[in-house]
């Protein structure tokens, strides 16, 4: 994640450098060839000289039960003047110990309205700039489905019939469960009016590199288990009435269905060809270790694919990048997923994060603090 402040300045860098937000459509889509069949093709994307475009996109925009009472926004909301805003609501209790109603819902203490997340963050920004957005497009926000989406309380599954299957937390019974998801679908409308588009994050943030075979150790997307077609299915179901059709999906945890080689290398890719059935066309991993990289398939699965891996640009990205930078040797640093191509993280990095920042490995006894120096 990266806080506000630190998204702000991101944005700031990223609009001075040149670069203009684009959805994946604006670059490849799928169009009728002379012979009347259709393939993935490239398409021309029309910027004055030195603009650089980007896609952007924000995962499990979902506010979940964790995120409670720990400083984060709620839920996305359309504000009177009409734009979406962000709910930051605070419940009774402490974020692990929250009060409960009868029913198990958290309890409001109090509420307060802003823009708290990327959102109308952006949403404000690209008013402020429009050469920031090429032909109104803003972000993708991938979305799972196990504690409903943008906030609302949506799901079946976690918060109303319940599913044996489901692994997970049953929450608690919405009672207010058809009017979220109507409210929901409100707000997503408002977003995509707006610019923004929805992708699947699947359903229960599962790690579908998991639910796939591999040969040798290569991923070949032989579906593994029924885990792989249930929480599509979930997703489906749950997800995509809220939302509206996407082609677009945005693998949790950045896991694959295959590797860097095109989907059905290996033969028929069983997990990529039943996503393809449903419609998806735009498939996103994560990989920092590039500026960037794309793979267009113009057959594969019928009418192929776009495929585009993501950059991290989080506070571990961020800590990993100014801790390289300081104590490690050009040669080290060749081989590391850091981002200092885009921005100086020691610009954006938020002083106010507690160091270090969990997950990013740092030479024993090293003075943290001096990575800002
Ligand atoms: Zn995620």
């Amino acid at each position: 994640m990266t806080t506000i402040d630190e998204f702000n300045k991101i944005i700031e860098i990223m609009y001075d450098e040149g670069y203009v937000l684009v959805h994946l459509s604006d670059i490849a889509k799928i169009v009728k060839t002379a012979d009347g069949a259709s393939q993935m093709t490239f398409q021309p994307i029309y910027l004055p000289k030195g603009k650089t475009p980007f896609v952007l996109s924000v995962d499990d925009v979902s506010y979940y039960e964790y995120m409670l009472n720990t400083g984060f926004a709620t839920k996305l909301v359309i504000g009177e003047d009409g734009k979406i805003t962000c709910e930051k609501a605070i419940y009774e209790g402490a974020a692990n110990n929250l009060k409960r109603d009868e029913n198990g819902a958290p309890i409001v203490q109090s509420v307060e309205y802003g823009a708290f997340d990327v959102v109308p963050l952006l949403d404000a920004f690209v008013e402020a700039h429009p050469d920031f957005s090429y032909h109104g497009a803003k972000g993708t926000i991938a979305l799972t489905g196990y504690n409903g989406v943008l906030g609302y309380r949506t799901s079946d599954i976690a918060y109303g019939a319940g599913d044996p299957n489901w692994p997970g937390a049953y929450e608690y019974l919405n009672v207010n469960l058809e009017a979220d998801k109507a409210e929901a679908k409100r707000v997503a409308d408002a977003m995509k009016a707006e610019g923004w588009k929805f992708a699947s994050h699947t359903w229960g943030h599962m790690d579908m590199s998991t639910v796939v075979t591999s040969s040798g150790n290569e991923l070949n997307g032989k579906i593994q288990g029924d885990r792989f077609k249930r929480d599509t299915e979930w997703w489906m179901r749950e997800v995509s009435p809220i939302i509206g059709p996407t082609d677009i999906i945005i693998f949790a945890f950045g896991a694959d269905i295959g590797t860097w080689r095109t989907y059905n290398y290996f033969g028929e890719n069983e997990a990529f060809m039943y996503l393809k059935s449903l419609g998806f066309d735009y498939y996103c991993n994560v990989d920092s270790s590039k500026h960037h990289w794309v793979q267009l398939s113009a057959t594969e699965g019928g009418d192929g694919y776009l495929r585009m891996a993501r950059r991290n640009l989080d506070g571990q990205l961020m800590f990993k990048t100014m801790v390289y930078e300081k104590f490690y040797t050009e040669d080290q640093k060749k081989q590391k997923n850091i981002l200092s191509d885009l921005f100086d993280p020691k610009v954006v990095f938020d002083r106010t994060r507690p160091l270090p920042v969990p997950g990013v490995v740092y030479p024993e006894g090293a003075d943290l603090y001096s990575i800002f120096n």
